[in-house]
C-alpha cells in the first residue's frame, strides 16, 4: 500500500491494512481496485468503514468528512441523486460552484446537458443515479487530485456496491482514470466496453458534457457512446425477458 492511500485510509479511521493475497477477487481488473476491495471486507469495525455501510449511514459518513483538504472549502458535500436502484449510474469528476451550493450533482450548465443526453435515451435523472469521483467541490473548479480521488474512492466504490448498477456510465477523463486506473485518454478508451470491480459491471467511456458544451461537434460520438452503453446494460430490470 502507497503512502497516500495509507494516510486516507487513516484520515477516515480505518485500519491501513496491507494486502492479503488470498483476499484477492478473481475477475477484477487492476490492482487497485482488488487492493481496496481487500481492505474494506478485512476492516473489522463496521460502525467506520465505508464498506459496511448502508445509504443513509454512508450519506452521514461523507457529511462528516475530512479525508483530504477538500473539505475545508466545501459548503456542503454533494454525495449524490438519483435512484438507489437505478440501473445506471453516472460518474461525473467534482462538484462545481452550484452543486456545492446545492448539494446535488451536475446542477449547471453541464447538467441541464447531461439530462438531455439522458432523455434522449428515454431516461430522467430521477431514473438514473449520479455521483462524482469526489464529494467537495475543488477550488476553483480545477479537476480534484489522484490524491483526492483515492480519498473518496471508498464512498464511490460503497456507492457501486450498494447500486449494483447494470452499466456505468464515466464521464470525462477523471471519471475514467478512478474508475479505471488509466491515463489513457478519453478519445482512446471510448468505443469500447470496459469492466469495473469485483462484480465486472459493464462500464462506457464517452466526453464530459462541459467538453461538449465546448465543442458540440463531439456530440455525435457521445451519442454513439450512450447507444453502446445501452446496449452494454441491456434489458431494464423488472422487465419481461
Ligand atoms: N457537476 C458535477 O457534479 N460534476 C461534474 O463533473 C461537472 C459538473
Amino acid at each position: 500500500m502507497d503512502a497516500r492511500r495509507r494516510a486516507c485510509l487513516e484520515a477516515m479511521g480505518l485500519p491501513a491494512w496491507s494486502r492479503r493475497p488470498d483476499r484477492i477477487l478473481p475477475g477484477a481488473p487492476f490492482p487497485a481496485v482488488q487492493e481496496r476491495v481487500a481492505q474494506q471486507a478485512d476492516a473489522p469495525v463496521a460502525e467506520e468503514n465505508p464498506a459496511r455501510l448502508d445509504w443513509d449511514a454512508l450519506e452521514a459518513r461523507v457529511s462528516s468528512c475530512t479525508a483530504c483538504a477538500l473539505h475545508a472549502g466545501r459548503t456542503r458535500t454533494v454525495f449524490g441523486v438519483g435512484a438507489r436502484d437505478a440501473d445506471w449510474l453516472i460518474v461525473g469528476e467534482a462538484p462545481g460552484a452550484e452543486e456545492d451550493r446545492q448539494g446535488e450533482p451536475f446542477v449547471g450548465r453541464a447538467g441541464k446537458l447531461l439530462d438531455a443526453m439522458l432523455a434522449a435515451l428515454g431516461q430522467s435523472r430521477a431514473q438514473v443515479y449520479i455521483a462524482n469521483t469526489v464529494k467537495c467541490r475543488p477550488p476553483q473548479n480545477r479537476n480534484p487530485l489522484p490524491a483526492e480521488t483515492d480519498c473518496c474512492a471508498p464512498f464511490l466504490d460503497r456507492q457501486i456496491e450498494l447500486l449494483a448498477p447494470r452499466i456505468i456510465l464515466a464521464v470525462g477523463a477523471v471519471a475514467a482514470r478512478r474508475l479505471l486506473a488509466t491515463d489513457a485518454p478519453v478519445g482512446r478508451l471510448r468505443g469500447q466496453v470496459h469492466h469495473y470491480g469485483p462484480a465486472s459491471i459493464p462500464l462506457v467511456v464517452t466526453w464530459h458534457p462541459a467538453y461538449l458544451l465546448r465543442k458540440p461537434e463531439a456530440k455525435a460520438g457521445a451519442w454513439q457512446d450512450l447507444v453502446l452503453a445501452a446496449g452494454a446494460a441491456g434489458a431494464p430490470r423488472g422487465s419481461p425477458g
